[in-house]
């Protein structure tokens, strides 16, 4: 049996015994969260859901509502937060742009048994480690701004205003990196991944 795949089988031994914790992944929009943990979640085996935030953006052409986030209205989004449906909510990049994590995601997640992600930003990540001080914390970095820039205009999602603020704010972000137990850069994805499982692994209990 090779190295890679003996390292594979402790992993899944140990899954039976993995406590229920919350994973709280932040970096700037672009850097590739998105596609590390789906990465993570094919190749580790390890039992992993994201949580399903809700937002007030639009949705983009591939995304369904439900799946990739839940798309609210912003009347509707108002009634769920006056009603302390989120465990933390923020404006992100901009005002009247919210996005949140619902309490009821989270806790159907942990009750099944899981390690719940959070791909939040970090005044949200700062919130949830407020409530979930054993929170595992992973911040993604860029090899550098402009990789991050290429990254974004490659994924074509965004406006050019839409883009400048979001630079803007991975500028504010990235000098936040420090707040967190880990961080990751990815530059080359397979190392990142196998970083991103190294860390979970050495948090299983
Ligand atoms: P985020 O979820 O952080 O906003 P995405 O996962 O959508 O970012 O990634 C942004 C873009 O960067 C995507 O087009 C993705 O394919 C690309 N990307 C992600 N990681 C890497 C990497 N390590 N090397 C090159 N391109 C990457
Ligand atoms: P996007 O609009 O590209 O899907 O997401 C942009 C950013 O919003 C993500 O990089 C992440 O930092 C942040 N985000 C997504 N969901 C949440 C959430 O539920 N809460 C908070 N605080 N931020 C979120």
């Amino acid at each position: 049996m090779s190295n890679k795949s003996k390292e594979m089988n402790n992993l899944t031994d140990s899954i039976s015994e993995l406590k229920p914790r919350l994973l709280i992944v932040s970096g700037p929009s672009g850097v590739g969260k998105g596609t590390l943990l789906k990465r993570v979640i094919s190749e580790s085996k390890l039992p992993l859901t994201v949580s399903v935030s809700a937002t007030t953006r639009k949705p983009r052409p591939d995304e369904k509502n439900g799946i990739h986030y839940h798309f609210f209205s912003n009347e509707q989004f108002q009634t769920k937060k006056n009603a302390g449906e989120f465990l933390e909510c923020f404006e992100v990049f901009s005002k009247g742009v919210w996005y949140g994590t619902l309490k009821a995601d989270v806790e159907k997640g942990l009750a099944e048994g899981n390690f719940v992600v959070l791909e939040i930003d970090v005044k949200g990540a700062n919130e949830i480690k407020k409530q979930f001080p054993n929170a595992i914390t992973i911040f993604v970095k860029p090899p550098n701004t402009k990789t991050l820039k290429e990254r974004l205009q490659g994924r074509g999602t965004e406006s050019e205003e839409a883009m400048q603020n979001r630079l803007k704010t991975a500028i504010e972000e990235l000098n936040h990196a420090d707040e967190f137990q880990y961080c990751i850069v990815n530059d080359d994805l397979d190392n990142a991944v196998k970083q991103f499982i190294k860390i979970i692994k050495n948090n299983l209990n």
